[in-house]
This record gives C-alpha cells, structure tokens and sequence, in this order.
C-alpha cells in the first residue's frame, strides 16, 4: 500500500464534486501529516494554526451542520471498506465541502485520539471564537462567564449544559483553559459549535461589563441571596461562576449586581464548578424552558 498517495475523490452518491478535497491514504503514524495533527493535542499548535481536533462521527457531522470549516476528515479505511454508509456518505460530504481526507490505519487512528479503540472518525476544524465586542443578549436571554476555569472536562460539561439550557454565550475570564482541547471537546458532546465562545482578560471583560445592560449574577460560597430570588426573566442575565479552587477574585465578585449562593446541606463545602454552573442555568432558564 502507499502511504500518503493521493487519489482523485469519490464521487458524491448524485455523482457530483464541488470544490473536492483531496483524499490520501495513510498506514504509518510517522507520517508528517499524522505528526501535525498529532501536534494539536498541544496548546500551543491550535493557537498557531486555529485548527483542533473532533472525535466522532457524530461530532463532525455537528460540525459540518453548524457550517465549521472542516480541514481533513480522518476516516479508518476498515470501517469504510466495511462499506458502513453514513461514514462513506461523510466522506463525499467532506469532499465536496473541499476539506482533505485521510483513510487511516488504526495505529494512525490510535496515534491521533492517543488511546486504544479511537473513533472511526477524526475532524480537524478551524476554531471559532466570538468577539466579546459582539454579543449582545435580549432581555430574558442567558450566558454565563467562568473566572479562570482550569477543569477541561468542567468547561466542557458547562458548554454542554449551557447549549442544553439555550444559553447563548460562555465568556471565559482571564487565565482560563483552552475550549478547543482535546479534553474539553469530548466533554462538550459536540456542543462547541452551538455555544458561542469569548476570551477576555479580566480588564477587557471589565470594561464590556460596565456597558452591559443586563444583570450580572454572581455565585459566591459567601453569597447573601439565595440563588432562586433574582428576577431572571424580566433582564438579560449573564451568571459569573468562579474558579474551581479560588471562586470569583475579589475584583470579579465587585463586578456583579449581587452574589448568589446555592444552599447545601451535609459536609462538602462547595459543589463542583460545572454542577453549581448547571444549577444556576435551569434557574435562570426556568421561565423559558416551561420548567
Ligand atoms: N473554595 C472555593 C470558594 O470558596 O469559592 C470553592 C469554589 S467552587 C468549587 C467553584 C465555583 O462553583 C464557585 O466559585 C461558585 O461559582 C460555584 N459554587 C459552588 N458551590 C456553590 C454554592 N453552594 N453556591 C454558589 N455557588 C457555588
């Protein structure tokens, strides 16, 4: 077999190619190209090429749906010699989209997802953020800002929740993990591309709060309010959760309208960041989601 050979695409199952992509095939995972996609299981290779990694077909194809640029669709070339239609449908999909594909070997496969049994499916997507500057929220209307999330698997599970509930926006404050990480995404479940995403330094973040109409919620373990007492319905909301060690600093917690807290009983001192957060988006969405 050769490695890396190109060949022309496959036609689209109505027979039609726009804007192909080409398809390679790829049996080494020494291969330069494998070694690059490798490189973006690393921060510092998503920044400089804005490319990172989905898994699942499922996901690629929410991906493809939400209109996200797909670079190289990686395929198992047993799964698509297995003749399995959805998988060999994505390919002329991604095809004709003009993003690259790759029939990959499993060690190429496992070398990717850098674990046994990988996906059948690996995209690489062009990263999408959202200008702070640019979201704006209607009254009723829901998002969430985290102060310095650290937690991949948090962050992800709070832009699943966030999409769940219809939210419609997560600000990360200051120093906080990379949305697009491995990690991260898996536990997103393909809800990366349906929460819009904003970076901002703290002072960034500060300053588009001072020109922010809506109410800034804040969940504090020293909060006065119970969480349920806020009107959620009548203003725009943003809910500001804190660090999963610190909570929100001292500067954060001052930039919010009022500090709420959930009640607990029993001896834990805090809930987990991504449960509080969860808690605090079916409040604030109650209203909406007829709860
Ligand atoms: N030691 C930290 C503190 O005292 O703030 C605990 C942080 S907690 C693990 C992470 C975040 O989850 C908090 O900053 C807050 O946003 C939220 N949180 C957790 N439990 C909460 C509760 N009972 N009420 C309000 N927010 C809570």
């Amino acid at each position: 077999m050769t490695d890396a050979a190109d060949r022309p695409p496959r036609r689209a199952a109505d027979g039609s190619i726009s804007a192909p992509g080409r398809i390679k095939e790829i049996a080494s995972p020494a291969n330069p190209i494998v070694k690059d996609i490798r490189a973006l299981a690393q921060k510092r290779h998503r920044d400089e090429t804005g490319l990172f990694i989905v898994e699942g077909l499922k996901l690629v194809l929410d991906g493809l749906d939400a209109g996200w640029e797909l670079k190289t669709l990686v395929v198992a070339k047993a799964a698509l010699e297995a003749g399995t239609e959805v998988l060999t449908r994505a390919v002329a999909r991604a095809v004709a989209s003009g993003s690259d594909v790759i029939e990959a070997s499993a060690k190429v496969l496992e070398a990717i997802a850098r674990r046994d049994n990988p996906q059948a499916a690996i995209g690489i997507f062009r990263r999408q953020l959202t200008p702070l500057a640019r979201l704006a929220l209607a009254p009723g209307e829901v998002a969430v800002a985290l102060d310095r999330v650290r937690d991949p698997g948090n962050l992800g599970t709070i832009l699943r929740t966030a999409d769940a509930v219809g939210a419609k926006a997560a600000i990360l404050v200051g120093d906080c993990v990379d949305p697009f990480s491995l990690e991260t995404v898996r536990a997103t479940m393909g809800s990366i591309f349906a929460v819009p995403v904003a970076r901002a330094r703290e002072a960034e973040f500060l300053a588009w709060r001072k020109g922010f109409s809506g109410k800034v919620v804040g969940t504090h373990m020293a909060g006065t309010v119970d969480y349920r007492a806020p009107d959620y319905g009548s203003a725009a909301t943003l809910l500001f959760m804190g660090n999963e060690q610190a909570g929100l600093s001292a500067e954060m917690a001052g930039a919010c309208d009022v500090l709420v807290r959930i009640p607990q009983a029993g001896r834990a001192d805090s809930l987990n960041l991504a449960v509080a957060t969860g808690v605090m988006l079916f409040e604030a969405r109650r209203g909406s989601l007829g709860l």
